[in-house]
């Protein structure tokens, strides 16, 4: 008799998730997760009485978050306490000046007509179209399983209304930007959710357009940190009996004649299952838990083709001070050729950006029990690469940290380096280090076309039978809710065919 009837590799929301709804199911399930919490890259540790959140720092799109803790008998408020974030966010260009879009729509329209009219109408028509595009795919694309053109096809024929969105598919992020709008400051005040893809404007496929639109139907916070969302799922699994073991790395997955049959552990302990999930990035997974001797050739090409998404430095801080900032999260913001230039120019040769881009998140705006009182918590995402041309992240981790404080405080946030009462920088050797994950790809694989869907290794696997995945490596890709539809649709799969 196996140990389990399932075993979740990795707690992530994505392994969570399935684990709970597979216990829900009625199954013996155990999640294994190597850190000592859960949540993987949206989850929050403390440090000197400061709460940092790890990777993920605001919630948007919760429908399939919301449907995850109703397939568990509940609901996301009831379990969550989520406050939401408005305004939703503040920008601030490299000359130092400033904007602050409001959740609503209107109220950004008008704030963008003061700099440009025909922009700001061109703002109503991108909400409408991206409006129509969300309603479209949520009741399709991101909960359906990808695995095959058979799939897609029941996908299509769940939400015909896709078809009309086919222009998204061949055009890039940049020439949506650029279709709808035409005053520079405008485009990138508007354009800066194409961070979150891991790829410059240029690459981005032209569907996350919509990332710009949806942080207005709504951008939340979970009170207390992004580790709350984690912490309730396995709440919710527990009370159907999920097991949760933290601090216990797996080693390799056990697979015989081309079938699942349990992990071993870095201690060499053995546990079976005959279903495994998998919510580690799917080319560790393959190439070294499984290995490739367990792959069919095709499989291992395949496997091998995948890479890896951007990773990015993030500088936690705690403040002795209230950061000028006027909203959960700041965009440091750049033109969208810099952008373009610095990721084919410079980034591939291990450089570092010139000047700053990326977000500053500031917990404590929302929640103030982030940070000892009177206190403030703010994390730094900023753009770099894994490989460093003449520096080393280890040897210049704190030089860095300090350096990039430093060069904030002395135009975009003034006086921030003088307030430092806690700093830690999760470098992208920190995150590979705390996380596993190969290269601190913190989206698991590249988000663009070629890895989308039926091309993003498959939520059941093709190549080991009982074996699943959840998570960024597969459909439909990273970030929290989308991570957690993964583990609705590996859940739902393992109810149909084990
Ligand atoms: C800096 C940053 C900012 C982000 N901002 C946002 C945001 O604002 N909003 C948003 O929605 N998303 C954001 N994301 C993305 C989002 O956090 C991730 O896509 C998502 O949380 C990944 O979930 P996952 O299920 O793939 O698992 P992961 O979070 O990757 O977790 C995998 C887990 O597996 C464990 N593990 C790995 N190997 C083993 C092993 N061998 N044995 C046992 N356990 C193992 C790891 O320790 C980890 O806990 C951000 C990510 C980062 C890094």
């Amino acid at each position: 008799m196996p140990d389990y009837d399932v075993i979740v590799i990795g707690a992530g929301c994505g392994g969570i998730t399935a684990g709970a709804l597979l216990a829900g199911q009625g199954r013996k399930v155990l999640v294994l997760e190597q850190a000592d919490r859960v949540g993987g890259c949206c989850s929050t540790y403390e440090r000197e009485g400061y709460r940092f959140d790890v990777g993920a720092t605001i919630l948007e799109l919760i429908a399939p978050i919301e449907t995850a803790f109703q397939m568990l008998g509940t609901t996301f408020r009831d379990e969550v306490d989520l406050e939401p974030c408005d305004p939703v966010y503040n920008v601030i260009f490299e000359d130092g000046s400033r904007l602050t879009y409001p959740s609503s729509i209107e109220a950004k329209a008008e704030i963008i007509s003061r700099i440009s009219p025909e922009d700001g109408k061109s703002w109503m028509e991108y909400a409408r179209y991206f409006h129509g595009f969300l309603d479209t795919v949520m009741s399709g694309f991101y909960v359906s399983p990808a695995n095959n053109m058979t799939d897609m096809t029941r996908m299509l024929l769940k939400a015909p209304r896709l078809l009309a969105y086919s222009p998204l598919f061949v055009q890039n992020f940049e020439d949506v930007i650029r279709k709808f709008f035409k005053n520079e400051k405008v485009q990138q005040s508007i354009y800066y959710p194409g961070f979150f893809c891991g790829l410059p404007p240029a690459l981005a496929p032209g569907m996350f357009g919509f990332l710009s639109y949806s942080e207005h139907e709504g951008v939340w916070y979970p009170r207390g940190g992004m580790i709350k969302i984690a912490e309730a799922l396995q709440r919710c699994g527990e009370r159907f009996g999920l097991e949760v073991r933290t601090g216990q790395r797996v080693e390799k997955v056990m697979v015989r004649g081309r079938r699942a049959e349990g992990v071993a552990l870095a201690d060499g302990t053995e546990v079976t299952a005959p279903v495994i999930i998998s919510n580690i990035n799917a080319k560790t997974l393959y190439l070294e838990k499984i290995g490739e001797e367990h792959l069919p050739w095709l499989a291992r090409v395949g496997v091998k083709s995948y890479r890896l998404s951007a990773t990015a430095p993030m500088i936690n801080v705690g403040l002795d001070y209230r950061p000028p900032l006027d909203a959960h999260h700041t965009v440091l913001t750049t033109p969208m050729e810099k952008l373009n230039d610095y990721w084919f120019g410079k980034m591939e040769k291990g450089l570092l950006p010139e000047s700053q881009f990326g977000l500053a998140c500031f917990p404590t705006f929302s929640d103030p029990s982030m940070a000892p009182k009177g206190h403030h918590v703010l994390n730094i995402i900023l753009a770099g690469p894994y490989h460093l041309d003449q520096m080393d992240w280890d040897r210049d981790r704190q030089a860095y940290g300090e350096r990039q404080l430093e060069m904030l405080s002395e135009s975009l946030i003034p006086g921030l380096a003088d307030h430092v009462q806690v700093m830690d920088v999760a470098t992208p050797r920190e995150y590979e280090r705390r996380l596993l994950m190969p290269e601190g790809a913190f989206l698991g694989l590249d988000m663009d076309l070629t890895a989308s869907t039926v091309f993003r290794p498959a939520a059941r696997s093709r190549s080991i039978k009982g074996l699943y995945l959840a998570g960024g490596s597969t459909h439909p890709g990273g970030g929290v809710p989308t991570v957690i539809s993964s583990g609705i649709i590996a859940a739902n799969l393992v109810d149909r065919y084990e």
